[in-house]
């Protein structure tokens, strides 16, 4: 009933104050319920393709492949985690929007990212055996400071809509440590050595955990959050993302 009354006030709202789609050079008003983003700039997201990349980590590879394919590192040296999946590229307008969820504070684009983020994580990923959806935790400082966590708002979402409990007590980051995107390759595997602890094993030990980030980029971050996770006895992990950026961005 209540969800009901909700619905039928932002309908009402819709009326009153139309919305203009999140997507700048747009303009045109919004077309889907409760969303910020239009129908036609939506279906022209920069979707990911889920053929031409590794099924355990994501990286791209130069020729389509099969949807089975490991690429070398992961057979050589398996992640903490399964599988990677991602609903899009990390480019041209979606990055505005994301740095906007990120860092200014535009959390009304949460349903709309959850969209794609549970199209995706249906299509790739047996839903149905997660137990717990986990975001990528940030540093206490660091969430202080910025006054919320994007993958939290982005994994709680997705939990509701997969009926999953969304756990962000259980994996903590406990180091804070440079920005990421500073760094190369091997210096953001060493920057995130230790920055993340299972501190509630109990929930973790047999579970089949679902980890949420904004956006990936080398993996590093989701190695480093799903390592702690491994270790105390996780029984699969899984990663999902809204966006896959580029290696050398
Ligand atoms: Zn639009
Ligand atoms: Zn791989």
């Amino acid at each position: 009933m209540r969800d009901c009354v909700r619905k039928s006030l932002n309908a009402l709202a819709d009326l009153v104050w139309p919305r203009t789609c999140a997507v700048e050079a747009c303009g045109r008003p919004v077309d889907r319920p409760q969303r910020h983003i239009c129908s036609a700039c939506f279906a022209a997201l920069p979707f990911h393709e889920p053929g031409g990349a590794c099924r355990v980590c994501g990286t791209p590879v130069p020729a389509k492949t099969t949807h089975a394919f490991v690429c070398e590192a992961c057979a050589t040296r398996p992640p903490p985690y399964a599988r990677t999946c991602s609903a899009l590229d990390y480019e041209g307008t979606l990055e505005e929007m994301v740095k906007n969820f990120k860092y200014n504070r535009a959390s009304w684009l949460t349903e709309d990212f959850a969209d794609l983020l549970e199209g995706v994580v249906r299509a790739q990923l047996d839903s149905s055996a997660v137990d717990a959806v986990f975001p990528v935790p940030l540093h206490p400082n660091r969430q202080r400071t910025r006054g919320y966590n994007q993958a939290a708002l982005l994994a709680r979402a997705l939990a509701r809509r997969l009926g999953r409990r969304c756990d962000e007590k259980s994996l903590a980051r406990v180091r804070d440590t440079p920005k990421q995107s500073l760094l190369g390759r091997d210096e953001r595997l060493q920057n995130l050595k230790g920055a993340f602890s299972a501190v509630r094993p109990s929930f973790v030990r047999g579970r089949t955990i679902l980890l949420i980030d904004d956006v990936t980029t080398t993996g590093s971050t989701l190695a480093a959050a799903a390592e702690p996770l491994r270790d105390a006895g996780a029984a699969r992990i899984w990663c999902a993302t809204l966006a896959r950026a580029p290696h050398d961005s």
